[in-house]
């Protein structure tokens, strides 16, 4: 039977992280399926053998996995606990009720809505709660750092409403609070939208809010990447400040691929109704759970100090890579999220991401406003998922001087460098070794 390409891996590499139910979960998963077991298994290696900077990415633990992989997945439960279109639901409801419970205690919000099957889903259950086909909503332009949800032709948002994009200073990078408030008094919106998928930078929310108050408009905070930060008191929190709040549970927070929407009291009906019946369908109540467990491990002091170091290490990699002579937007970070202009070392993002990834250093591109290179993009990094491996302001060191060897590196010389990246990440398995 096939396993998974250990040739491709260094006799003393970790042979990559315990696929949920541990080592018998994995015999199991080859008995039933080799496959697809191969498949996932593979992708455990892959995982484990890169330097993973995609900044909405982290490592979940095992024992949200194990949440992820329960029986509870085999459970129908549309509506809310208590109010079930379905029988058996009490034990069900019961992880809900706790999913809600810690969400809100979290970030302090008299509301939470924790059924969103993604971060999209929630933005759409929030504008569906507080708009109508047809209005007018102000929220950070697609080219400057905004969601597709924030009003892209090809997402509903675009099509059933009517966009209008703020951007950021051409020279700091910074959101210019002062034109913000000129847009929002010239389109009157409904809604103003803030938060970014690529935004370094704190968001004021207070000056949204106060904006927002100036023309009689909502204000939904999008929170999807820093609301990990938030829950270890890292970034200001949006709830005291907006109307809703939209977040995902996998980026920095760091439990299972989802949504979840906070609000006061005054909206939870509108909130609840806006996600089910209007948007989806039956909860996913071994997502719920996973939920939950995620929302537990980011109440302890230990996430607390997880999410300093995540931003401590963003600002390491930042100050590491400009003294290599990348350029950063916005000359640096508050949060995990790094976005930055690699043409001053003569290769644009585009390609600066195909070297990287052939090194083993796997990032994204995005969007930079200010950049005069290669058709205004940028790569974006983030530190969520290697902070959660264990690594520090040495590592980040490190990382930068990878960055800038696989950016230099021409053909071979990409083995050289992705072999140094292996061997760095041998010492932080996401998932301990295998024994
Ligand atoms: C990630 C993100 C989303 C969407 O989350 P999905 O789970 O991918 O749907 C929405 N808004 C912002 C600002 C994000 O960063």
């Amino acid at each position: 039977m096939p396993v998974v390409s250990p040739a491709s891996a260094p006799p003393d590499a970790p042979a990559g992280p315990r696929p949920p139910g541990g080592p018998a979960g994995a015999d199991l998963l080859l008995r039933a399926d080799p496959e697809m077991a191969e498949i996932i298994l593979g992708e455990a290696h892959r995982q484990a053998e890169g330097l993973q900077l995609i900044a909405a990415e982290n490592f979940t633990s095992p024992a949200v996995l194990a949440a992820l992989g329960s029986p509870l997945a085999n459970k129908y439960a549309e509506g809310y606990p208590g109010a079930r279109h379905h029988g058996g639901c009490e034990l069900v409801d019961a992880a809900e009720r706790v999913a809600v419970r810690r969400a809100s205690a979290l970030f302090g919000a008299e509301h939470a809505n924790v059924q969103p099957h993604s971060g999209s889903s929630a933005v759409l259950a929030a504008y569906a709660a507080l708009l109508r086909p047809g209005d007018t909503v102000l929220a950070m332009g697609l080219p400057y750092g905004g969601h597709l949800t924030h009003g892209a032709q090809v997402n509903f948002s675009g099509r059933w409403f009517d966009f209008v994009g703020y951007g950021v200073d051409p020279v700091s990078g910074l959101i210019d609070y002062d034109r913000v408030h000129a847009l929002a008094r010239a389109h009157r919106p409904k809604a103003l939208v803030c938060g970014s998928i690529s935004y370094p930078r704190h968001i004021d929310y207070a000056a949204f809010r106060a904006i927002a108050d100036d023309v009689g408009a909502y204000l939904i905070a999008d929170a999807a990447h820093p609301i990990g930060l938030v829950a270890g008191g890292a970034a200001p929190n949006p709830v005291p400040y907006a109307d809703l709040v939209c977040a995902t549970t996998h980026k920095v927070l760091r439990g299972p691929r989802g949504g979840m929407i906070l609000c006061a009291e005054q909206y939870a009906a509108r909130v609840d109704r806006a996600v089910f019946p209007f948007t989806q369908g039956g909860a996913q109540m071994h997502t719920i759970a996973a939920k939950a467990v995620g929302f537990g491990e980011a109440a302890t002091p230990a996430f607390t100090a997880y999410a300093h170091q995540v931003v401590a290490n963003a600002r390491a990699l930042a100050a590491a890579l400009a003294a290599e002579g990348v350029r950063i937007t916005t000359g640096g970070t508050d949060t995990h999220l790094i976005t930055a202009d690699p043409s001053p070392l003569g290769v644009d993002a585009r390609a600066a991401r195909g070297r990287l990834a052939t090194a083993g250093l796997v990032l994204d591109t995005c969007a930079l406003p200010e950049a005069t290179g290669a058709a205004g993009r940028g790569v974006r990094l983030g530190t969520a998922a290697v902070t959660t491996q264990g690594m520090t302001e040495t590592e980040m060191a490190r990382i930068a001087t990878l960055f800038v060897a696989a950016l230099r590196a021409d053909g071979e010389d990409a083995y050289g460098v992705r072999a140094e990246v292996r061997e760095l990440v041998g010492h932080f398995p996401p998932y301990g070794r295998v024994r």
